[in-house]
């Protein structure tokens, strides 16, 4: 027996606000003034960068790490100190933020995309090992959701073709794969400390890395190419190509530092209502929850799911505007649709007004990006998938309401 939808004037299911809570408090505050009270907020001058990456290579078992202005910043120094340079290739997914994409063209490296699982939404060893080319220089390994990619499998993939790997952990902050932390597989791990992230900082990030050249070619490349490490002043200004300003000041190293003390609860809790979410909706006839086994730990910036729609008498649009009528904090896939559909890459527009760097002679070769070019993908984030997007003050029982809401509205629907 369904029952009457809020899009049609029923009941609503979820009818009052979610519980929020601060994320930000004491701890923040004490840092920011032991900060400002040391009359520097200059990074190398300051302490509470340094103490932010001391704590952050500490939690995940690295040797060194390097603070960025944000995740972005991260990951192009990722990419610069692994040693993407200008026609090289770098293969990626087509289901992440434009964060993951922006440093591989500012490089004017060429991104090449590889198609996801429709179970985990992660690129595989196998879709990867399907793009590598003579010009592949790097993996970007972005871990969706904050659900790791399989890394054993990648990392096995690239040291076969010696390439390098940059592990994407903006939305996986404390997320495992096989007990690993990730950020810890590859290369380079580049976190993000924005403000929708597991832990923010209203923005930031950081890379985390076990050789020391590559740590001192990243400290160089997010702080214009200077050698803070050098005895002296001239050693110091020792430029021998460009490199951007990417620091992190004192400032957002207090807020980040006070964030890592709550990292773990945030996201054990995400964790746990995810999996709420996970076996919610594997009980509702039609729903496709992620397949994710007893090898995943995910700590879910959002959750996705894939609808098989086939089965419902409406799409996927009026799928989520019903769950939204009923309360349910859902979204129409996780993108407006695969990065390589965007402008940028059906024009081939990578720096404003030109073709570069897809026309450089560095690259030498044709690319494009056609519509059809990673079907999973499509399929998934422009057709059948939702998202649903929660913080880690709700209760399981809101929860149980938002499965609650998306069962209302699959049997409301159901042939
Ligand atoms: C957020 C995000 C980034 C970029 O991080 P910023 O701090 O916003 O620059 C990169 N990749 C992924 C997958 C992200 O979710």
């Amino acid at each position: 027996m369904e029952k009457k939808l809020a899009l049609y004037g029923g009941e609503k299911t979820i009818n009052k606000p979610f519980t929020k809570g601060m994320r930000y408090g004491d701890n923040e505050l004490k840092h920011l003034k032991e900060a400002l009270e040391q009359n520097t907020l200059f990074y190398w001058a300051g302490n509470k960068v340094k103490e932010l990456g001391e704590k952050f290579k500490n939690m995940y078992g690295m040797k060194y790490s390097v603070a960025t202005s944000s995740g972005t910043s991260a990951i192009h120094t990722a990419l610069a100190a692994v040693g993407v340079q200008p026609g090289d290739e770098v293969i990626t997914t087509p289901v992440t933020d434009m964060g993951t994409i922006i440093g591989i063209i500012f490089q004017n490296a060429v991104p090449v995309f590889a198609d996801i699982d429709p179970y985990t939404y992660n690129t595989t060893a196998e879709s990867i090992e399907k793009c590598i080319t003579d010009k592949t220089k790097a993996i970007i390994a972005v871990h969706i959701t904050g659900a790791p990619c399989e890394m054993d499998k990648i990392m096995e993939v690239a040291r076969k073709h010696n390439i390098k790997v940059v592990e994407d952990c903006a939305q996986a902050h404390m997320a495992r794969y096989k007990g690993q932390l990730v950020g810890t597989f590859g290369d380079i791990g580049c976190f993000s400390f924005n403000e929708f992230k597991q832990i923010s900082a209203g923005d930031g990030g950081i890379c985390i890395m076990n050789d020391y050249t590559l740590y001192e070619d990243a400290l160089r490349f997010a702080d214009k190419n200077y050698n803070r490490l050098a005895k002296t002043l001239a050693g110091m200004r020792d430029v021998t190509y460009i490199a951007p300003n990417y620091r992190m000041n004192e400032l957002t190293g207090s807020v980040a530092l006070a964030q890592l003390d709550k990292a773990e609860w945030i996201c054990e809790r995400r964790h746990t209502l995810g999996r709420i979410l996970n076996k919610g909706l594997s009980e509702i006839d039609g729903m496709i929850p992620p397949a994710y086994t007893d090898d995943y730990y995910e700590t879910y910036m959002f959750q996705l799911f894939r609808v098989d729609i086939d089965k419902f008498n409406t799409n996927i649009e009026g799928f989520v505007e019903a769950l939204i009528a009923e309360g349910v904090p859902a979204q129409k896939g996780y993108i407006p649709s695969t990065v390589y559909q965007y402008p940028l890459f059906k024009t081939l527009t990578g720096h404003k007004g030109t073709h570069a760097p897809f026309d450089s002679n560095y690259y030498g070769k044709e690319i494009s990006y056609p519509d059809g070019l990673c079907p999973v993908a499509e399929e998934v984030n422009n057709k059948t998938s939702v998202s649903i997007h929660f913080n880690e003050f709700l209760k399981d029982e809101e929860m149980e309401l938002v499965v609650k809401g998306i069962k209302k509205v699959a049997d409301y629907y159901r042939k």
